[in-house]
């Protein structure tokens, strides 16, 4: 990838950034604190979509921060991919909140709000071209593969999602983060065979150092009690 075409790609973001920072087409565009367009590299191979900014995202005007952000950096960097390298974004921009007692509380997206978001989606998947999607959580999966799409029956699959580029899914990090004992055996189990095929997706399309390196036969991500 030339520095032209990284800086080209990083100007369209910027201006697609701003598009969405100026838009207010749903309820949660004018409760929010921050729009949550995206960040990470313009060029990277692997693009993770999650379903929404929570409120430490809001807050921030970043993805996938806090604690549920922290454990996607330790699944992340199992298979040997800075966050840095990667791209981060969400189905859509603004915080789907409800009022639960005068306390906002986060809740997934709305088919509309997913459906009004989806051009700004779309428009960072023509620009970053990546070679592989990973959609975390059922919201997400489904904005791509539609409603009947199970997580717990189809994630570790891989689809064909947007402009053909393979899509597979598995459990949002804040899923993970409320599983308990063997639930969360499991889980970690599951999401860690996911999480491999990743990476081996990402070397078959192109042999890497991290290929040649091998990738480990057991991820140490889940091992921070703290994160847990
Ligand atoms: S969620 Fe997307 S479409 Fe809806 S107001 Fe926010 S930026 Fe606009």
């Amino acid at each position: 990838m030339t520095l032209e075409e990284r800086a080209r790609r990083e100007r369209m973001l910027e201006r697609a950034a701003a598009v969405a920072t100026a838009c207010r087409k749903c309820q949660i565009g004018s409760e929010r604190r921050h729009n949550v367009y995206g960040e990470g590299d313009p060029c990277a191979r692997l693009m993770v979509i999650g379903e929404g900014p929570g409120e430490t995202e809001d807050l921030l005007g970043r993805p996938f921060v806090g604690r549920a952000g922290e454990l996607l950096d330790k699944m992340l960097a199992a298979i040997d991919l800075p966050r840095e390298d990667v791209y981060i974004c969400n189905t859509v921009k603004c915080r789907p909140t409800v009022n639960d007692g005068g306390k906002l509380r986060n809740r997934a997206p709305l088919p509309a709000e997913m459906a009004n978001c989806r051009p700004f989606l779309d428009e960072q998947i023509d620009i970053i071209a990546p070679q592989v999607i990973l959609a975390l959580g059922a919201p997400a999966a489904k904005s791509f593969l539609g409603n009947t799409f199970s997580i717990t029956r189809s994630r570790g699959i891989w689809f064909e999602g947007p402009n053909a580029i393979p899509l597979i899914a598995t459990f949002h990090p804040a899923y993970i983060l409320r599983q308990g004992g063997m639930a969360l055996t499991d889980t970690k189990r599951q999401v860690w065979s996911d999480l491999k095929q990743v990476r081996e997706k990402l070397d078959a399309l192109r042999q890497s150092p991290a290929a040649q390196a091998g990738v480990p036969e057991q991820a140490d991500l889940f091992e921070s009690p703290r994160v847990l």
